[in-house]
């Protein structure tokens, strides 16, 4: 028995300007130039809380030989570099080329491709022409994946984590590897059933863990559970993506025997989500409201996110609207960052530890999809720290890996406002980004972050207030800013009018199981 392996994950904002390079695939592949591949790429993964982990544990328990064609991970941006996309593909397709009994692939499912709208789909579709026909392949996707006709076609099993911030990654690259061990060993005949409903949710409103998500995730959750079904997911899409495949999706696995009965909760949980869909949209603020009302608030922390600049869903993290507001109002004793600004920690390196200095910080970056120019914050203050910015993710979120913000400083403005500042954008879902450095935010009052839901992983535990707060950036859930072209239309709730009659079905014909 032998598996081909792969990690290939990157989450595209397609108003990001932020290019994607085949050196950005590093995140946690144990390469800090770029993707791993073999034995590197395997231990990078092993022991960790990735869908690639349970693929290896999967080959171990039985007995199966592995070939890791390639690791590659990459912090949410703009469009990838064709070429990039070509080198992991061309890993995967030479792995798969040299004969196996199934492929496994951790992806995440909304990878945009200069001039390849749909990655995932293209990859699949490259895979199953390079394989004989019936290989079992099973793919782990991002709760945020698109889905394409070309995905769900090529793919064998597909499952999705039912978490949002994502703690269950492993646990999905385990649903995947038992129903992929389960046609192998000839138990059940794989049918897969697929819907895709016109209606781009927001962000801030898809966690399975609040509603309007928790009914319809919990209703797919316990039909897999129950194990009337092999897998049962629901995704609430990537809507920064302006592709014709983006959308909420629903992707049920059934035994052929249980068919009719996947149907009919198909149905079940895209009505739930149809009749919900204003449920699905949140209303934004103004930041001078949001700081005002934060200001109110007597016992700290308090979790400042600014959810319209967050790197995990492609942001820059260079916009400063937010931490001028929090300035401006006089909040103290906060802890802000990481800004992503390489230029800015040149600087304060130079300038050392203990130096006054007044420097520009973040807005280098102009945001032409939203016709927004870069606006960099003039502040003056004291170089506290100065950081490798390294640190192991100890949260529930990616636990184990190593992250780097490249090198990091911690610049000091007035008494109590500490702002960190950093070579490479990463989001803060583990609080590592500030306690490598000495600071804990769990003993700060305000808490200034930018993320949407996964700081949650890391900081809802010790937050006594969370203020969500919608700063400008390319990830602003006000959806009538951005300048979509190629997105199906209608779409709610961009169009509100839109009815269900644009809504996309598809099911496989029942695969054989695979016993010898
Ligand atoms: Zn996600």
């Amino acid at each position: 028995m032998k598996f081909v392996i792969a990690m290939i994950r990157h989450e595209t904002n397609t108003f990001s300007p932020v290019s994607t390079q085949l050196s950005d695939f590093r995140r946690g592949t144990g390469n800090p130039h770029g993707p791993s591949f073999g034995a590197l790429a395997r231990q990078a993964c092993e022991g960790t809380n990735s869908a690639a982990a349970a693929f290896l544990d999967l080959a171990q328990a039985m007995g199966a030989e592995v070939e890791f064609a390639v690791c590659a991970s990459a912090v949410p941006s703009g469009l990838v570099a064709r070429d990039a996309f070509e080198t992991l593909a061309s890993a995967l397709t030479d792995s798969a080329r040299q004969g196996c009994d199934a492929i496994l692939l951790d992806l995440h499912g909304a990878m945009v491709v200069d001039g390849i709208q749909d990655a995932e789909g293209e990859l699949l579709r490259r895979l199953r022409a390079c394989t004989p026909p019936g290989l079992p392949i099973g793919v782990a996707l991002d709760f945020h994946a698109n889905f394409s006709e070309a995905l769900v076609r090529n793919a064998s099993v597909i499952a999705g984590y039912c978490t949002y911030p994502h703690v269950d990654i492993y646990e999905t690259g385990a649903r995947v590897g038992r129903t992929i061990r389960a046609q192998l060993e000839g138990r059940v005949n794989p049918v897969m059933l697929w819907s895709r409903l016109p209606m781009l949710t927001h962000m801030l409103k898809q966690t399975p863990s609040m509603q309007p998500m928790k009914d319809i995730m919990d209703l797919a959750m316990e039909a897999e559970r129950s194990g009337q079904l092999l897998n049962a997911s629901v995704f609430g899409g990537f809507p920064l993506s302006d592709v014709n495949c983006a959308g909420l999706s629903t992707v049920l696995i059934a035994d052929a025997s249980e068919v009719a009965y996947a149907e009919q909760l198909l149905t079940q949980l895209t009505d739930m989500a149809w009749e919900r869909r204003a449920d699905f949209v949140f209303p934004s603020e103004p930041i001078h409201t949001s700081i005002a009302y934060a200001k109110t608030l007597q016992e700290g922390p308090v979790i400042l996110v600014d959810h319209g600049d967050n790197c995990g869903a492609g942001g820059t993290t260079d916009v400063m609207a937010v931490l001028q507001e929090v300035l401006a109002q006089g909040l103290e004793d906060v802890v802000a960052g990481p800004f992503c600004d390489p230029a800015a920690v040149e600087h304060l390196f130079v300038q050392g530890v203990g130096a006054s200095v007044s420097l520009n910080v973040g807005g280098k970056t102009d945001l032409p999809a939203l016709h927004l120019q870069g606006q960099p914050l003039p502040l003056c203050g004291v170089v506290e720290q100065l950081t490798d910015g390294q640190y192991t993710v100890t949260g529930p979120m990616f636990t184990g890996i190593k992250l780097s913000l490249g090198r990091t400083a911690v610049l000091r403005v007035g008494t109590s406002v500490r702002i960190f500042i950093s070579e490479r954008p990463q989001e803060p879902y583990d609080t590592g980004v500030f306690t490598h450095a000495g600071v804990d935010p769990a003993q700060c009052k305000y808490v200034l972050i930018k993320s949407r839901q996964h700081f949650r992983a890391g900081f809802e535990a010790f937050a006594k207030h969370i203020v969500l707060i919608s700063g400008p950036g390319v990830c602003s859930s006000d959806y009538d800013i951005f300048p979509f072209e190629h997105l199906n239309r209608p779409i709610y709730p961009l169009d509100p009018g839109t009815t269900r009659s644009s809504e996309v079905r598809w099911s496989s014909a029942p695969q054989a199981a695979l016993a010898t």
